[in-house]
């Protein structure tokens, strides 16, 4: 207690250096080890995660954090919130039970899996229906005496609080969460009271779903389960954490009785230190401060860092402020060790989960102790940042000219839909509702070892271009055969959609281990923008350009939009997300320039992934769908009148956004119905959209070759909606995940379907 500001972690990442938690959980579910020495593998890991940040010096470390796949699916487990089609009985819930609810099992499919806030870590959505809670488990409890007995850790259990496993939950009506609520509080309270039993001094309770915004039932709700758990234990200290972005109205979560609350100062717009300046900060509490970006993998300006404490400092006495993470590290890779073929300059500018926990340290202590102790390393963060900053490439004179040149041109098609698609019409000439499909085919085994041969150097450049053109070749003949109207290269060249344009785009590098977990075991490793992104050269011509030398009928050219292209890399954080998607727009401009140019006239340009930067406020969401909109017309809005472009989405929750969807302006959607056809298609009962449109006629995440019927059913449902004139007939999504057998039976049945349905009209 004695030295003044403390530091904590609000979690670590589960995956490992070497990504050993996740080849530890596919070893054990292949069979290839059983529960005793999967348990004990994952102990050791576990074992390590709290000796790193024990090392690192943090004072406060999380324990209840690691977990076998997803902290919300522990929570729902640990109050025995398991749907009845599992066929539970009561007790500790099995290792296997736990893995079905997850990933489903001969029985029973697995529970649903939907995004974490504004980030790409997927929880488990609980199932509380009508079923009553018990308490199965004390998980933190064991995780704190686990700590202390094996490490000698005294440490800070981490729960997810009440309010947010609530709202996160499904199976009741919204309105009756408070009732709901009190069906759990006293088993939350029995759960802190075993903690306080055993002594722990601090719990992180996280609540990050106040920060999606507080009605005043919301607050009414806060208010009561934390006046119910904090008169149950007085002896524990409660950091009411919150995280993503600012807290408010903080009113309202000071007057909790927590004795702590932990707030997000970097990605709260400043909102939270404003709030705090307004209000000040109350005797009674401890302020939980979140200093460095628990989402970005940059290094911290610890000036700026030691600033803020300054400033906080005004309003917190010291032995009242801790210092921490903005949330959970879970969303960064672990350390930039084995980043060896980086150059210098830039890897000493990143900073994963290891290299921030030192940060932090650092910063607390030069905070605690006075800079000049410090002078060194805080010289050296100097230097390091400095050097970073002024590499040439990230203040780009020519980029900025180009974004100052096109601000001044006019933001929208030469013509208006309505008059555009009469040329269209014209030149295309395509039958009423036109087959098409996504992008992608099958990236068979073949596929794949192709491109490791060619970039393992074992092909030359030649040999793989050889093969690549056959894969085409052959896709066109297919498609030609199998009666589509508008045709697809395949997209064999490239891996993953997003990686494909990062590695020929100016701007971007790629970590050797920057992995980060998905869902469950599934790791990504996201592209980084570490300067101005820029056009070099055409990415995707030359296939598109050969495909379309084999066919008179048209081949759309396909490219990665520039929101999505944002969206799934880690960016840099000293421009806006909207000035770099403009750069990637930019860039992306002179691709479908170069299409254009070589007689590629049809053009796709996807969006999957626009929706995952909403932010989490819906006060906030038109700024965002404004600059996402703005960015997808500067990629494509130069075209000729006859060109068509395409868009693409793979969700169907967009009731909400269909305005934005039209302002986009492509001539043609198409979008994933599958998961929710009947209520995509109430959307469009409710709300006007006069563009052409696809909604998928098949589910392409089943490998199952749907009959004619179904999908000359779906086109009829959505045809008492949508004009004929307008609708196109396309699968859900590409087709890289399925085989050739599936896709070719899916595909023919589709075409069939389209001509049955043609002939009615
Ligand atoms: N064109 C891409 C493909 O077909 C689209 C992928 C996606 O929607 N995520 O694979
Ligand atoms: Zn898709």
């Amino acid at each position: 207690m004695s030295k003044g500001i403390k530091t904590s972690s609000l979690g670590y990442p589960r995956i490992g250096k070497n990504r050993e938690w996740k080849k530890l959980l596919e070893a054990y579910w292949a069979g290839k080890i059983d529960e005793q020495s999967f348990r004990s593998q994952m102990e050791d890991i576990q074992l390590q995660h709290l000796q790193t940040q024990q090392q690192a010096g943090i004072d406060l470390i999380p324990v209840g954090d690691f977990t076998f796949y997803d902290h919300v699916l522990d929570t729902a487990a640990m109050f025995g919130i398991v749907p009845a089609r599992y066929g539970y009985k009561g007790g500790e819930i099995p290792l296997d039970l736990y893995f079905a609810m997850a990933r489903g099992n001969a029985e029973a499919p697995a529970c649903e899996m939907t995004k974490w806030f504004n980030t790409n870590y997927h929880y488990i959505v609980p199932e509380i229906g009508s079923l009553t809670p018990v308490l199965t488990a004390n998980k933190p409890l064991a995780a704190y005496r686990f700590a202390k007995e094996r490490a000698g850790i005294e440490g800070k259990p981490v729960i997810v609080g009440l309010y947010t496993f609530l709202k996160l939950s499904k199976g009741f009506p919204a309105a009756d969460i408070a009732a709901v609520a009190a069906r759990f509080l006293p088993l939350y309270v029995q759960l802190l009271q075993e903690l306080q039993a055993e002594g722990v001094a601090w719990v992180q309770i996280d609540e990050p779903a106040i920060v999606t915004g507080l009605t005043a039932e919301d607050t009414a709700l806060l208010q009561n389960i934390y006046s119910e758990i904090a008169a149950a234990v007085p002896g524990l200290n409660l950091m009411l954490q919150t995280y993503f972005e600012a807290a408010e109205p903080l009113e309202a979560l000071l007057a909790l009785p927590v004795q702590g609350l932990g707030l997000d100062f970097v990605h709260d717009g400043g909102k939270n230190l404003e709030s705090v300046a307004r209000l000040g900060w109350p005797q009674d509490k401890t302020l939980g401060a979140g200093i460095l970006d628990g989402r970005n993998i940059w290094r911290a300006d610890t000036d700026a860092k030691l600033e803020l404490v300054a400033k906080l400092l005004t309003y917190v006495p010291q032995e009242r402020l801790i210092l921490q993470p903005a949330s959970s590290l879970l969303h960064v890779p672990v350390t930039v060790e084995g980043e060896v073929k980086l150059k210098a300059a830039v890897k000493n500018a990143l900073a994963f989960a290891n290299e921030k926990l030192a940060e932090l340290v650092l910063i607390a202590a030069a905070a605690n102790e006075g800079r000049e102790r410090y002078a060194a390393e805080l010289e050296r963060s100097r230097e390091v940042l400095a050097v970073f900053r002024a590499l040439p490439e990230r203040g780009r004179e020519d980029v900025a000219e180009q974004v100052r040149a096109l601000a001044q041109l006019p933001d929208r098609r030469s013509l208006p839909f309505a008059e555009r698609v009469k040329v269209q019409q014209e030149k295309w000439r395509l039958p009423l509702l036109p087959t098409t499909t996504i992008g992608s085919f099958p990236q068979t085994a073949e596929v794949r070892q192709a491109r490791l041969k060619w970039r393992k150097g074992v092909w030359n450049q030649e040999r793989y271009d050889l093969f690549i053109k056959r894969q085409i070749a052959e896709a066109i003949t297919l498609q030609e055969e199998l009666g589509l109207d508008v045709l697809v290269h395949g997209e064999f060249e490239r891996t993953d959609m997003v990686e494909f344009f990062g590695e020929k785009l100016a701007g971007y590098l790629f970590t050797a281990g920057g992995w980060v977990q998905s869902y469950g075991s599934r790791c990504v490793k996201p592209p980084v923008i570490y300067a101005d992104v820029a056009f070099i050269e055409p990415m995707t011509v030359k296939e598109s350009v050969y495909a379309q030398s084999l066919t008179k009928l048209p081949v759309k050219g396909m490219l990665t939009g520039p929101v999505t292209i944002l969206n799934w890399s880690f960016v840099r954080d000293d421009l806006s997300r909207e000035a770099v998607a403009g750069q990637i727009a930019l860039a992306l401009r002179h691709e479908v320039s170069a299409l254009e140019e070589a007689g590629i006239e049809m053009i796709q340009v996807d969006e999957p992934a626009i929706r995952e930067g909403l932010p989490l406020k819906a006060r906030d969401h038109e700024c965002y769908l404004n600059w996402a909109v703005k960015s997808f017309r500067t990629a494509t809005n130069h075209v000729k009148d006859t060109t068509q472009v395409h868009t693409h989405m793979c969700y169907s929750e967009f009731n909400d956004m269909i305005g934005s969807i039209s302002a986009m302006d492509a001539d043609v959607i198409s979008i994933e119905t599958s998961r929710s056809h009947g209520e995509l298609i109430v959307s469009f009962e409710e709300q006007e959209y006069d563009k052409g449109i696809g909604l998928g006629v098949y589910d392409i995440h089943s490998p199952r070759v749907p009959v004619v019927e179904e999908m000359t059913s779906a086109i009829e449902r959505a045809l008492r909606v949508l004009d004929v004139q307008q609708f196109w007939i396309n699968p859900d999504c590409g087709l890289k995940t399925r085989g050739w057998e599936e896709t070719t039976g899916a595909l023919r049945n589709m075409v069939k379907a389209a001509v049955l349905v043609r002939e009615q009209h």
